[in-house]
C-alpha cells in the first residue's frame, strides 16, 4: 500500500552557520547534537534525577523537595491512569521566582516592553523592580476583595501590563489564574466563569485591537448575568471614560487604579506545595467543548523554564523575548509571561495585530527593541507573506537568533518564507509542537544543535518519550517510518494532571484510547531519520481506496499554488472509494472563479504531480474565509460535518473567531449537493 511521502522526504537543514555570529556566547546550552541525545535518554530513563537537577538549577524553593519524582523511575505511569507525584514535600512560589529574586539582584533590568495597539501612543518599559511594587500593590487589592489560598479569579483582559501583574499577583497570594481570552463573547466568558468557580473577574474597560474597540467591561457586565455569584469586577482604566463610557456597579466594581493606590509596594508571597494548581487554561475547543486544562506549580515553572533555556537557547542577559501570542493561550501564559521572567529576561507584551496598522508592525517592533527571539503562529505567517515583500524588505531585523511557530502543522513554503525572508541566513528556525495540556513542547528541535526540516518539529523535548502506535490495532510502530497516532509512554513533569472537576473526562480523553499511554490526539509520521511530522488531528487522516492521506500534505501542496491564499483539506465518505478528499480553498483573487474549471484543473495537475493521482480532491468548494477559532486554529469539524449533511450538529462554536464563515461553507456545500 503505497503511502504518500512527499513532503516527508526533505532534506535535513543544518543549522545555519549565521546563528552563531549573533550568538553572545557563541555556545548553546544544550551545546550538541550528542549532548542533546544524552540529556534526552537520562531525562526518560531517570526523570528523579535529571528534572530533580534542573528544579534546583532553575527555581528558588522555599523548602527544598524530599523527592523530585514519585515513584522514582517510570513504571507503566499510565496503565491505571495513576499520575507521579513530582518535588514532594517541595514549597515555593510562582511570583517569587518570576519576580522578587531578579528584582533583589537586578532591579533596574527590564522585565516587560510594552507595545500599545495604537502606533502613536507611547509603549512602557517595566522594571524588574517596579514590577515587584506594582503586582505586591495588587495582591493586597485581592486580599481585600476576599481572595484567598486556591480561589480561582477569572481575568479578562487585553495584552496589557496590567494582565501579567494580575496573573502575578494572584498566584503571589497562592490564588488560581484562570485568563479567558478577550475576543470571546459574553455567553463563552460565562460559562468559564462559571465552571472555573470564580468569584472574581478582572477586566479593562475597553481597548483597541487592530484599530477596533473592544467593550470588555459591558461584555463582562453581561456575562455576569449567567454568574451572580462573582462577588467583584476590577477594572482597569485602559481607555478613559470619555472614548467608551462604562457603567460601574456600587459594591461590586473597582477601579484598578484607585484600589491599588491605597497599598504599600511590598506584600509578603504565600508558600505553595509544589503539587498546589497554579491556573487553569480552557483548550482552544477545535475538537468539542473546551477543556479547563489544570497546570500545577512546580512542574509548569520547571517545564517552562527548561523549554526556554533548553531548546530556544535564551540567555537572560541579553536576549529580548517577543511572543506574539495572546495571553489568553497556553503559548502566551508560557512565552510572554512565565518562562521568560522566571529566567529574570525581558518580554514583549503586544497589544495587537500582526497586520495594524499594515503588515511591518511585527518587524518594526523586533528593529525598535532589538527583539532576539521570535514567535508566533503559522495562520500570521501566511498572512504576512501574503502581504508581500514591501512590508518586511525595509527592516533589519538583525537581532534576532531564534526564530519559532506552533500551535498547527506549518506547510514547508510557509516554513521556507519564515526562514529565508524573516531569518534570512541568521536564525535557526523551530517549529515547536505542545498543546494546553503539555504547557510546553513536547516535540521540538534544539536551538543551535538540530538541524531542521521545513515542515517538521523535530523529536521529542527532554521527559517526552514518543510512540506511535497503529490506531486500528493499538499496537506501538518501531519501525521507520511510521505513521499512526502520537502518544507518549511516560508522565512529564509538566503534564496537566486534571481537567477542573472532571477526572473522569480527562482520563477518557489523555488515558483511555490506549491503555498504558497518554494520548495526544494527533496523528503523526516519523520519518526514516527519526523525525516527527505531526499531521493534524488523528481524524484528520483521509483514507482513499486504502491510501491513507494526511489532510496536512495536500494542504501544503495546494497553499504553495499562487492562486490559494488558504485552504483545508477534509475527507467525506464515497461509495466507491470509501473516503474521498474535499478540498475547500480560498482564492487569492476570487476573479479567478469566472473560469472555475481551469482553476481546479490547475490544482489538481499539482497534487497529481506532487503526492500522486489518489490524491487528488473529488470535490472543490470554494469559499471566502474558513472558520478559524480565535487562536488561529482551522475548525475542521465545521467543514467534516457541513459536508455530510450535519450542519444542525456543528457543537460548541463559540470559540470561533468568524461565526460567519459558516455560512459562507455551508452555501457552497449546499451548491454541489
Ligand atoms: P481542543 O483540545 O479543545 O480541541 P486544541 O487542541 O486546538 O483544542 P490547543 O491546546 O490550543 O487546543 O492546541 C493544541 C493542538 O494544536 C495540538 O494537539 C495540535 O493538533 C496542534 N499543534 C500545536 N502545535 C503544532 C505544530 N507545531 N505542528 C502541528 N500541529 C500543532
Ligand atoms: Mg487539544
Amino acid at each position: 500500500m503505497p503511502d504518500s511521502t512527499s513532503i516527508h522526504t526533505l532534506e535535513l537543514l543544518p543549522v545555519p552557520a549565521g546563528y552563531f555570529e549573533r550568538h553572545p556566547t557563541g555556545k548553546p546550552h544544550v551545546p550538541t547534537l550528542e549532548a542533546y541525545e544524552r540529556m534526552h535518554k537520562e531525562s526518560i530513563e531517570n526523570p528523579a534525577r535529571f528534572f530533580g537537577n534542573w528544579a534546583n538549577k532553575l527555581l528558588q524553593w522555599d523548602v527544598p523537595f524530599d523527592s523530585a519524582r514519585l515513584p522514582e523511575l517510570p513504571v507503566n505511569d499510565f496503565k491505571n491512569g495513576e499520575i507521579p507525584s513530582w518535588f514532594v514535600g517541595g514549597k515555593l512560589n510562582a511570583c517569587y521566582n518570576a519576580v522578587d529574586r531578579h528584582a533583589m539582584k537586578t532591579p533596574d533590568k527590564v522585565a516587560i516592553i510594552w507595545e500599545p495597539d495604537n502606533v502613536n501612543e507611547a509603549g512602557k518599559k517595566i522594571t524588574y523592580g517596579e514590577l515587584l511594587a506594582q503586582v505586591c500593590r495588587f495582591s493586597q487589592v485581592l486580599v481585600k476583595c476576599g481572595v484567598k489560598r486556591g480561589d480561582t479569579v477569572a481575568v479578562y483582559l487585553p495584552m496589557i501590563p496590567e494582565a501579567l501583574v494580575a496573573l502575578l499577583a494572584i498566584v503571589r497570594i497562592g490564588a488560581v489564574h484562570s485568563v479567558v481570552f478577550a475576543g470571546f463573547s459574553s455567553v463563552s466568558l460565562g460559562e468559564r466563569i462559571n465552571d472555573s468557580n470564580s468569584k472574581l473577574v478582572i477586566t479593562a474597560d475597553a481597548f483597541s485591537r487592530g484599530g477596533r474597540i473592544v467593550h470588555t467591561k459591558a461584555i463582562v457586565d453581561e456575562a455576569l448575568q449567567q454568574a451572580p455569584q462573582v462577588a467583584h469586577v476590577v477594572v482597569v482604566e485602559r481607555i478613559g471614560q470619555t472614548d467608551s463610557p462604562i457603567t460601574m456597579v456600587p459594591g461590586r466594581d473597582l477601579y484598578w487604579h484607585e484600589e491599588t493606590a491605597k497599598y504599600n509596594p511590598y506584600y509578603p508571597i504565600t508558600s505553595m506545595n509544589a503539587s498546589d494548581p497554579l491556573f487553569l487554561l480552557y483548550t482552544s475547543g477545535s475538537t468539542g467543548k473546551p477543556k479547563g486544562i489544570q497546570h500545577l506549580t512546580a512542574g509548569y515553572l520547571l517545564g517552562v523554564a527548561l523549554a526556554l533555556t533548553c531548546t530556544f537557547d535564551f540567555q537572560p542577559k541579553t536576549d529580548v523575548m517577543f511572543c506574539a501570542a495572546d495571553i489568553g493561550w497556553v503559548m502566551g501564559h508560557t512565552f510572554v509571561m512565565y518562562a521568560p521572567l522566571v529566567l529574570g529576561g525581558t518580554t514583549v507584551v503586544y497589544e495587537g495585530t500582526p497586520n495594524y496598522p499594515d503588515c511591518s508592525r511585527y518587524w518594526d517592533i523586533i528593529d525598535r527593541h532589538q527583539v532576539t527571539h521570535f514567535s508566533t503562529a503559522p495562520t500570521a505567517l501566511r498572512l504576512l507573506k501574503l502581504a508581500g515583500p514591501s512590508f518586511i524588505d525595509g527592516y533589519k531585523l538583525s537581532s534576532l537568533r531564534i526564530l519559532s511557530c506552533a500551535g498547527e502543522p506549518i506547510a514547508p513554503e510557509i516554513w521556507h518564507w519564515f526562514n529565508d525572508t524573516v531569518g534570512r541566513g541568521k536564525c535557526h528556525l523551530l517549529d515547536t509542537y505542545w498543546a494546553t495540556e503539555a504547557g510546553s513542547h513536547l516535540v521540538v528541535p534544539f536551538a543551535g544543535v538540530t538541524p531542521t526540516k521545513a515542515g517538521s518539529a523535530g523529536k521529542g523535548f527532554f521527559g517526552i518519550d514518543l510512540a506511535v502506535l497503529d490506531p486500528r490495532t493499538g499496537k506501538e510502530i518501531t519501525e521507520l517510518p511510521a505513521r499512526g497516532a502520537l502518544c507518549i509512554r511516560s508522565a512529564w513533569p509538566l503534564m496537566t494532571t486534571g481537567i477542573y472537576q472532571d477526572y473522569a473526562r480527562f482520563k477518557k480523553t489523555y488515558l483511555e484510547d490506549y491503555p498504558g499511554f497518554y494520548v495526544t490526539g494527533d496523528g503523526v509520521y516519523r520519518d526514516v531519520d527519526g523525525y516527527y511530522w505531526v499531521l493534524g488531528r488523528t481524524d484528520d487522516v483521509v483514507n482513499v481506496s486504502g491510501h491513507r492521506l494526511s489532510t496536512a500534505e495536500i494542504e501544503s501542496v495546494l497553499i504553495q499554488q499562487d492562486l490559494v491564499a488558504d485552504t483545508a483539506v477534509v475527507g467525506f465518505p464515497d461509495e466507491l472509494t470509501g473516503q474521498a478528499v474535499a478540498a475547500y480553498v480560498v482564492l487569492r483573487d476570487v476573479e479567478r472563479l469566472l473560469n472555475e474549471n481551469a482553476v481546479k484543473s490547475e490544482l489538481v495537475q499539482a497534487i497529481r504531480k506532487e503526492i500522486g493521482p489518489f490524491a487528488a480532491p473529488k470535490l472543490f468548494l470554494f469559499v471566502e474565509e474558513l472558520p478559524k477559532t480565535r487562536s488561529g486554529k482551522l475548525m475542521r469539524r465545521i467543514l467534516r460535518k457541513v459536508l455530510v449533511g450535519e450542519e444542525d450538529q456543528l457543537g460548541d462554536i463559540s470559540t470561533l473567531a468568524n461565526e460567519n464563515s459558516v455560512k459562507g461553507i455551508i452555501k457552497a456545500v449546499k451548491g454541489r449537493r
